[in-house]
């Protein structure tokens, strides 16, 4: 579909803007006004991982104004196959940090923000706000129906991707002119029902494919330049080499994006919408009462060794992720007391308990909000 530019040109290139964007300028389609419309534009990267760290490095190469990060996550070595943002230096640092960093590197004048926090119910709509169209580059159905809703709500453009072993798909979700992604997926798939990336496997070259195709239709939609993709799934099977698309309808009666939408608002709880179970969670005040209370458990950090020396919990243990990831720390947890992991914010504890869970160690939990949440009380 062709839709207007979403951003204004001017004022005038630069030399040095010229000069740097000439191969880019020289394209008819795009010229010195298309460059002076992605270098007004504001584009917000959510998840700073996988497709997050090509697509914001594409971003910020493309001459885009103001790119806004968010992740809240830091580094550790199961990410460098793909995340290629970062390297062997940068582990157990904060993505947002190294991000913006890449960025400067790549072009000193870009603006950028960085959102280092969960995005949430109470924070997603201000974030979004600022910025004029939103790649997702997460990999949780939670935090994608929250950006989608909030996408609606705001009437801004987004662009999603998805990748999982060999294959990937990407979309852009614009309700003013198309469906959003309620209208194709109205509910989420049963819990356990969809591995993650941890469980399942992604090819690390498969997540530039796919981070490729979402910042290509940014720079479409921002530029106005050829058709944008809208009512369109683009589907890449990586083993095959293929790339297909399949039509997607608007859905008359989508709960969100539809004329005579029941819901005006985000919802109050997407991890609940989706099904996710918070029931594994201790929460840091809950934790300190029970040191407080002496209480016979174990708490293992699940961090890298860098993040264990800048500071820890006292009392607990270090094994990091991958020992989990390749099950070899399961012969050093006890079968007969109580289990509690820990990370920096609770995502990588949540990916190791479900596989020391799965293993059978039965009696644990993980903190929730992790050592962020622990420093805060
Ligand atoms: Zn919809």
């Amino acid at each position: 579909m062709k839709t207007p530019p979403l951003v204004n040109p001017g004022p005038s290139l630069t030399d040095e803007e010229r000069s740097r964007y000439s191969r880019q300028i020289v394209i008819s389609e795009v010229s010195e006004v298309g460059q002076e419309r992605l270098r007004n534009s504001k584009v917000l990267c959510i998840g700073a991982g996988g497709l997050g760290s090509p697509a914001i490095l594409y971003l910020a190469a493309a001459g885009i104004g103001s790119i806004g990060i968010v992740d809240f996550d830091s580094i550790d070595e199961s990410n460098l196959h793909r995340q290629i943002l970062y390297t062997q230096a940068d582990i157990g640092k904060r993505k947002v940090d190294i991000a913006k960093k890449k960025i400067l590197e790549i072009n000193p004048k870009t603006d950028v923000t960085i959102h280092d926090s969960r995005i949430d119910n109470m924070n997603a709509l201000e974030i979004l706000a600022n910025y004029d169209i939103i790649i997702d580059a997460t990999d949780n159905f939670a935090t994608r129906y929250l950006i989608n809703d909030a996408a609606v709500l705001l009437n801004k453009p987004y662009v999603w991707g998805s990748v999982n072993r060999f294959d990937g798909q990407a979309a852009i979700f614009w309700s003013t002119y198309g469906p959003c992604y309620r209208c194709v997926h109205p509910t989420p798939p049963p819990p356990g029902s969809v591995q993650n990336c941890a469980e399942a496997g992604v090819l690390g070259v498969l997540c530039a494919s796919i981070a490729s195709l979402q910042v290509n239709e940014v720079i479409k939609a921002i530029t106005g330049i050829g058709e944008v993709q809208i009512g369109k799934m683009m589907i890449y099977d990586a083993l095959n080499s293929e790339y297909s698309k399949i039509d997607i309808k608007k859905d008359s009666n989508c709960v969100i994006c539809s004329q005579s939408a029941p819901q005006q608002k985000l919802l109050e709880d997407y991890e609940g919408f989706c099904g996710i179970n918070v029931s594994n969670e201790i929460s840091a005040k809950d934790l300190r009462k029970k040191f407080a209370d002496n209480e016979d458990f174990v708490l293992i950090d699940v961090r890298e060794p860098e993040e264990f020396e800048q500071s820890c919990i006292p009392g607990s243990t270090l094994i990091p992720k991958g020992f989990f990831l390749d099950h070899s720390a399961l012969s050093a947890l006890p079968a007969d007391k109580e289990i509690i992991l820990h990370c920096r914010s609770g995502i990588r504890s949540a990916e190791c308990l479900e596989i020391i869970q799965g293993a059978g160690f039965t009696n644990s939990r993980h903190l929730g909000g992790g050592i962020l949440a622990w420093e805060k009380l």
